[in-house]
């Protein structure tokens, strides 16, 4: 059996083009070699008629290769007519846009796992730079954060995150959760988002599970991802032992220079004052990491509730 143009035969074996260009490399110092020289000419037997060159009907002639002075693969002599170039242009385009969909296909699967690992739930993954509803009085948290996200390298090198702070439905926890999409969407960093109770909240079912293994995985997880995103920090006042769970996280991250978001209703001082046990822990390694953010202006849900303004 012969395949024709897309393979070859190779003592018995069906090997692509590219495989036997392989198999012919030589090392320099053999090439001089007459015995080892590879030979190629056209076949003068009866067992490999030529046939029809399908474009432009040219009879053309098979091809043998002989290595050794052995025969070991023939193919079909190519034709340079338009037609025959033509088609192998269009194959080497259906190869490219394969190769190219292959890729994407990839790359949407490394996007899917960023985003389960990330926690984000289906809402707010449709909370991104693009659907944020601009106003004259978030128009600079915005720039903030989308220059955060677009230079999430250089941030990520020197440890810095973001406070944002701010009334209810100002956009605090959509700004953050643009950032998150952001970064997955463009491969740029692993993220996980979540608020206290989200984040800490499976290492107290672990807990309960007496399973320090799962416990200590769970808090790795927390301090290894590039980015950490704490949502509406000091909403719910924390058990002690969330508290001192929350501090080990954002210290482990302070000290190996791992930015964190924190978006909140409170200013730092609340917080502080909320967070009996640990608040003025946190809330120094939070003044130390972050940028801060203040938004202040109306609700835009209670604007669309009363159709705007
Ligand atoms: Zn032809």
């Amino acid at each position: 059996m012969i395949i024709k143009k897309r393979g070859y035969i190779l003592m018995g074996e069906i090997l692509s083009i590219s495989e036997v260009m392989k198999k012919m490399q030589q090392p320099a110092h053999m090439k001089n070699s007459t015995n080892e020289e590879v030979e190629s000419g056209l076949v003068d037997d009866p067992r490999y008629p030529p046939e029809p060159c399908p474009h432009c009907g040219r009879l053309l002639k098979y091809k043998a290769y002989s290595i050794f002075g052995k025969l070991f693969g023939t193919h079909l002599e190519s034709c340079n007519c338009p037609g025959t170039i033509a088609e192998r242009e269009r194959f080497l385009q259906e190869q490219l846009e394969k190769q190219r969909e292959e890729e994407n296909r990839r790359r949407m699967e490394r996007i899917e796992r960023l985003f389960s690992q990330s926690r984000l739930g289906r809402r707010f993954r449709q909370r991104t730079f693009e659907t944020f509803e601009i106003r004259d009085y978030n128009k600079k948290a915005l720039e903030i954060a989308l220059d955060y996200a677009k230079n999430f390298d250089n941030y990520k090198e020197k440890g810095e995150g973001l406070y944002i702070t701010g009334g209810y439905g100002v956009g605090k926890t959509h700004l953050a959760a643009a950032i998150a999409n952001y970064l997955i969407q463009n491969l740029k960093a692993t993220v996980i988002f979540g608020n206290v109770t989200t984040l800490l909240g499976r290492i107290r079912y672990a807990y309960s599970d007496s399973s320090q293994y799962e416990e200590d995985q769970i808090m790795k997880e927390l301090y290894d991802v590039d980015l950490l995103i704490i949502d509406d920090l000091g909403k719910e006042k924390p058990t002690e032992w969330v508290e001192e769970k929350l501090y080990t996280v954002i210290n482990q991250r302070y000290e190996d220079y791992k930015p964190i978001v924190v978006t909140s209703n409170l200013e730092l001082e609340v917080i502080e004052q909320r967070l009996e046990n640990c608040g003025g822990a946190i809330v120094s390694r939070i003044i130390e990491m972050c940028r801060g953010i203040k938004i202040v202006g109306s609700d835009f849900r209670k604007e669309k509730l009363s159709g705007g303004k």
